[in-house]
């Protein structure tokens, strides 16, 4: 195993530059197309379809700064790995919803779908810097190709699309992959420190609230767990499988994620952190964290 990726950062930073939500070149579609329920996430509910109140003609959000304060925790969270741009630029070639009212439902309905596509290209693209998966290298690339050439159909197709079962094609790769990488960093960690057991809680583990300040999380699989506020202050999260896990006000002050596998933008935002907590160099420290 090593740090190095097994692409080409030319070619990670394209992926990663066209799965960054540039809100500047959407139509709000976040913020019209989705449901909110009055939460502690969101002030108010919303029904799918209809535009947040907070949404201003040009399409920008006009309590954007004040979100947290406001009650729009989720919003701050909430991350569309690019799709809105997407749709809005290259499906919908710049027509949006209030003037091409015409589309508005088609738009919205399709909106998930490139949202679930832009994820699992996202999944994909970090499954490629694995270099202890390389055996199925090719393959991952092809389903990433693939994922891609399906985010160019036209939102006809799109709506049309099962995307429930290419999700589930995708994900057993991911999996794969994840397996290959963690095996290969829990045989790396026994062989400096000897034999250590690979800590395994199962999908969806519940974790909420868990005490685990400096716990050995090497390679572990904690895809899908819920983690809750759970203390992973100082945490070894290297090589952790966090694929959909809930990251909400999880304590993750000072801990290592520096090579975590599959994690997210999102996961991130959900947490808490500070300038101590240790962050792959392509992801971003959430604006909220504390110094
Ligand atoms: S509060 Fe702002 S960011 Fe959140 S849904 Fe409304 S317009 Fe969008």
């Amino acid at each position: 195993m090593a740090d190095q990726p097994y692409v080409s950062e030319t070619f990670l930073d394209a992926n990663r530059q066209q799965l960054r939500a540039k809100c500047e070149d959407c139509f709000g579609l976040c913020c019209v197309a989705l449901p909110f329920a009055a939460s502690v996430d969101f002030a108010v509910d919303k029904q799918a379809g209809s535009p947040c109140s907070n949404l201003q003609p040009d399409f920008r959000c006009g309590v954007h700064t004040r979100l947290r304060q406001l009650g729009f925790r989720g919003c701050t969270v909430y991350d569309c790995f690019g799709a809105g741009q997407k749709l809005s630029q290259h499906t919908y070639a710049g027509r949006d919803w209030r003037h091409a009212p015409q589309y508005a439902q088609q738009m919205f309905d399709v909106f998930p779908i490139m949202w679930q596509l832009h994820e699992l290209l996202w999944y994909l693209t970090e499954a490629l810097t694995l270099q202890a998966a390389h055996s199925i290298h090719a393959t991952l690339r092809a389903a990433l190709y693939e994922t891609e050439s399906f985010t160019n159909l036209d939102a006809e197709a799109l709506g049309k699309l099962n995307v429930a079962a290419h999700r589930a094609n995708v994900n057993a790769l991911l999996l794969q992959a994840s397996e290959l990488a963690r095996a290969d960093a829990v045989r790396l960690n026994n062989s400096t420190k000897g034999h250590r057991k690979r800590t395994s809680y199962g999908r969806g583990a519940d974790l909420i609230g868990a005490k685990l300040h400096k716990a050995d999380l090497k390679g572990a699989n904690l895809r899908g767990a819920y983690l809750i506020a759970a203390d992973l202050r100082e945490a070894d999260l290297r090589w952790t499988d966090l694929i959909g896990a809930d990251l909400r006000d999880t304590d993750l002050r000072g801990a290592n994620l520096t090579t975590t596998i599959f994690l997210s933008q999102a996961q991130l935002n959900a947490a808490k952190g500070d300038a101590s907590t240790q962050l792959p160099p392509h992801m971003n420290r959430p604006a909220h964290w504390t110094a």
